[in-house]
């Protein structure tokens, strides 16, 4: 960093003190800090606490847990890799960092987050033979009004930052219906899978040229709740996209 950068950092961080995204604590204490932090010391060893829960089907530790719901197998997901698990109903440092991100367009918050995914998903390259050449990242895209709210989808901040860390490509494949944009939160598990398939389109991209340069294709949500939207973007792929489409999210909730 060059020394007139560094200056501003240091006044930014002077002037609107940096907070932790899970407490909100001020992370002041990490001024002269040459990377910017996401996360104050204790919500960054629960973090890493809440990384090592294990799948209750499998056993595996959340990362390394394999196992796929079956309306993602039904719509031709090879893979859900997953990082932590949260319950909506209970506080946690998870859902607080997604609360945050959701509101928060913060860079410190998206650069350590994609680091997070980054990993993940290096893990996952290694493990199937997989170069990072061969890979297309792209998103769940969020819906008109709530990106209108606080200006920022976090599943298209955190695929972008993931794939320039690990030098895949990144490209905008979804876009969101006209209408049926609102009330899916709101929904159950039918009425939800029955109201996604509406919600998404591709975009105008060209298959050809994506098949003949990418085996894999990643698709990143924040969060997997029933797994209904992102069932329903890698179901606009199934009939066009020959390699392997792998779903990606930083968290599952454990309610659903
Ligand atoms: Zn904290
Ligand atoms: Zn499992």
């Amino acid at each position: 960093m060059s020394v007139e950068k560094k200056c501003l950092s240091v006044l930014r961080a002077l002037f609107f003190p940096p907070r932790c995204a899970a407490c909100g604590e001020f992370l002041q204490e990490h001024i002269l800090d040459t990377e910017s932090r996401a996360l104050c010391e204790s919500c960054r060893r629960k973090w890493e606490y809440a990384k090592l829960a294990v799948c209750k089907k499998c056993g595996e530790e959340l990362s390394r847990c394999r196992c796929l719901p079956s309306p993602l197998r039904r719509a031709g997901v090879s893979a859900l890799l997953k990082m932590v698990s949260y319950d909506k109903e209970r506080d946690s440092v998870a859902k607080q960092c997604i609360l945050c991100m959701k509101r928060k367009n913060s860079d410190a918050v998206f650069g350590f987050f994609s680091g997070q995914l980054a990993a993940l998903l290096k893990g996952y390259l290694d493990e199937t033979y997989t170069s990072e050449g061969s890979v297309l990242v792209t998103y769940v895209p969020r819906g008109r009004k709530n990106l209108l709210k606080s200006g920022v989808d976090q599943s298209e901040r955190l695929a972008k930052g993931m794939a320039e860390s690990l030098g895949c490509d990144f490209a905008v494949l979804i876009e969101r219906g006209l209408r049926h944009d609102k009330e899916h939160k709101r929904m159950g598990g039918d009425a939800r899978f029955a109201h996604a398939h509406k919600a998404f389109r591709l975009a105008s991209c060209d298959f050809k040229a994506i098949n003949k340069s990418y085996r894999c294709l990643i698709l990143v949500d924040d969060v997997v709740t029933t797994g209904a939207s992102l069932a329903a973007c890698a179901r606009l792929f199934e009939a066009k996209f020959g390699g392997r489409i792998v779903c990606l999210s930083l968290a599952r909730t454990e309610n659903t």
